[in-house]
């Protein structure tokens, strides 16, 4: 489907709130094929909604898109023989071609009111048609227009849609889509501050900068044939479009905060891997080939393909998250996961902000010891307490009965009693010494497994034991069967 000219592809966020999982799997799906093809990941910011535009959304945008390792190849912050490269430092690049339309008649100044227009949707709506603009300024005379201005209103630039218009877009993702020009009303192309409309800034935008394909959420389908009119107007070279499906949650209504965060940082926030997030965004609309669900960012730059982007909505799915996001931590290097987990630890008030190499060390140990059992490295400090307090606290009253069963005082006292006398604390000893303590006492593993684990832990499922006793240590270790058995009573 691609042809094999240079790409240049674009993500062009608008910077009116932090970036959304449908907005970082748009700025994937541009960045694997800039990449798969040797061509050029532009970032462009869109920022001609004055109102809703901030600097703090702009940089928590870029801020996630380089946190998630895609970097870009000319655009913001990076520059570029295009730019500038927000929209609002380009207002005279558009007011050329906003004049080349008012001179051709393509395009004309429209004075109509608020309540004008309103008057006008309501009375279309009243008739069961679709409410637009039906082009009562298309008329006005020079002498007319004057008029206006002399009263003080400020005119917006519409674009004069031609009547009775088939617009065919052959969209590489959804095929051919057709709109028909007749349903479009003129729409405006400059408001009345001077700041032109996302429609017209992006073609121009997309045209100068030489974009070869705008890959983008379906949402804006409905844009694209304003947005083609406008090419065919300029005579301007149109890119191929390619417009990706809705994100649902598991209900298949729109994903929205009700599904859980929408936000990248927040699952920054939570402990998630950007390589995890990265596969789970491409899994989002693209099937692979195979079987296989986890992909790498080069796996992703050798196998994506629009080809195999799917039509119909993606469904985000939390538990597939987790699940990539669980093996990714079982296999990055444990100093890693331990960095990542130092603040959610330090929130739990037992570490510092700032570990010193030997409380990083026993970290790792920790992180080492949970790894396995957690979704995501904020997990981490649900068990700080099993390491870091002197206090056992039993998860439910059904552990607190294990302690009772008869055998527990000699198991726990044998336990203390070899574990003091051990040399040293690793894991090959604390196997081989909880072995010798069942052989002792004629016990079978689970009345000897379960009650030392509860005792020390106050839970019933949790890390391996000979990964927790090296952890505590000896005074620990007599410090926590001391605060589980002091509670029995
Ligand atoms: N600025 C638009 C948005 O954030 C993107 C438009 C486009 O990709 O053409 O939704």
């Amino acid at each position: 489907v691609i042809s094999l000219e240079k790409i240049r592809v674009r993500f062009a966020p608008s910077p009116t709130g932090p970036l959304h999982i449908g907005g970082a799997r748009s700025a994937l799906f541009n960045y694997l094929l800039a990449k798969q093809y040797r061509g050029t990941f532009v970032v462009r910011i869109e920022d001609t909604d004055l109102e809703r535009s901030n600097r703090e959304s702009e940089e928590n945008i870029l801020a996630s898109l380089k946190w998630l390792g895609m970097d870009w190849d000319e655009g913001i912050q990076k520059g570029g023989d295009k730019g500038p490269y927000r929209q609002t430092e380009r207002l005279d690049i558009y007011k050329k071609y906003v004049d080349l339309l008012l001179e051709n008649g393509q395009a004309y100044f429209c004075y109509c009111t608020e309540e004008e227009l309103e008057e006008e949707r309501e009375a279309l709506k009243a008739k069961g048609e679709t409410p637009r603009y039906l082009g009562k300024c298309r008329t006005l005379t020079e002498i007319e227009r004057k008029e206006m201005g002399n009263r003080g209103l400020k005119p917006v630039v519409r674009f004069r849609v031609p009547d009775g218009q088939i617009i065919n877009i052959d969209d590489l993702v959804r095929g051919k889509v057709s709109f028909e020009s007749d349903g479009i009303g003129d729409y405006v192309i400059v408001k009345s501050d001077g700041i032109p409309t996302y429609n017209f800034a992006v073609v121009i935008d997309d045209a100068t900068m030489d974009i070869t394909h705008v890959i983008r959420g379906e949402e804006h389908l409905s844009n694209t044939p304003r947005q083609v009119l406008i090419y065919e107007a300029l005579g301007l070279a149109m890119p191929s479009f390619a417009h990706i499906s809705l994100i649902l949650g598991k209900d298949r209504s729109k994903m929205s905060k009700r599904h859980g965060s929408t936000s990248v940082v927040a699952y920054k926030d939570k402990g998630y891997l950007p390589e995890a997030l990265i596969n789970f965004l491409a899994l989002l609309g693209w099937s692979p080939v195979g079987e296989e669900e986890i992909f790498t960012i080069d796996d992703l730059i050798k196998q994506f393909s629009l080809d195999r982007v799917a039509k119909n909505p993606a469904v985000f799915d939390l538990d597939k998250l987790n699940h990539i996001n669980s093996h990714y931590i079982r296999k990055a290097p444990l100093e890693e996961i331990t960095t990542i987990a130092i603040p959610f630890l330090s929130e739990s008030g037992y570490v510092s902000k700032e570990p010193n190499i030997e409380e990083f060390k026993l970290l790792t140990k920790i992180v080492a010891a949970v790894r396995e059992r957690i979704n995501n490295v904020a997990e981490v400090a649900n068990f700080a307490d099993i390491f870091f307090s002197q206090e056992v606290i039993f998860e439910n009253e059904e552990a607190k009965e294990v302690l009772k069963e008869e055998q527990v005082p000699q198991v726990l006292e044998l336990l203390q009693q070899k574990v003091m006398e051990a040399e040293e604390l690793t894991a090959e000893v604390i196997k081989a010494l909880l072995k010798s303590l069942t052989k002792e006492l004629g016990l079978g593993g689970r009345k000897v497994f379960m009650p030392v684990r509860v005792a020390l832990t106050g839970q019933m499922h949790g890390p391996e034991l000979y990964d927790i006793i090296p952890i505590l240590g000896k005074e620990g270790v007599k410090k926590r069967i001391a605060s589980s058995t002091g509670q029995l009573s």
